[in-house]
């Protein structure tokens, strides 16, 4: 599987904690509760989970290329 990188947006971030919750080894929250990214690059055991992550992120924050 080729490599993920991930971005975010913290513009938009309406601080559901969404992501942090399903993957905090990657996705955080600042003392807002505004995303912050721990891993640009997460291992591939993490792909899955980081897509879905970003599926489920009700401002569409999260990006994965
Ligand atoms: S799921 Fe989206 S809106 Fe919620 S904290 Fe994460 S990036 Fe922000």
């Amino acid at each position: 599987m080729s490599p993920v990188r991930v971005e975010v947006v913290q513009d938009t971030c309406c601080c559901s904690g969404l992501c942090a919750l399903a993957v905090p080894d990657v996705f955080g929250q600042d003392e807002d509760g505004i995303v912050v990214l721990l891993q640009s690059q997460p291992p591939q055991e993490r792909h899955a989970a980081v897509a879905e992550a970003a599926r489920r992120c009700p401002t569409t924050s999260i990006k994965v290329s």
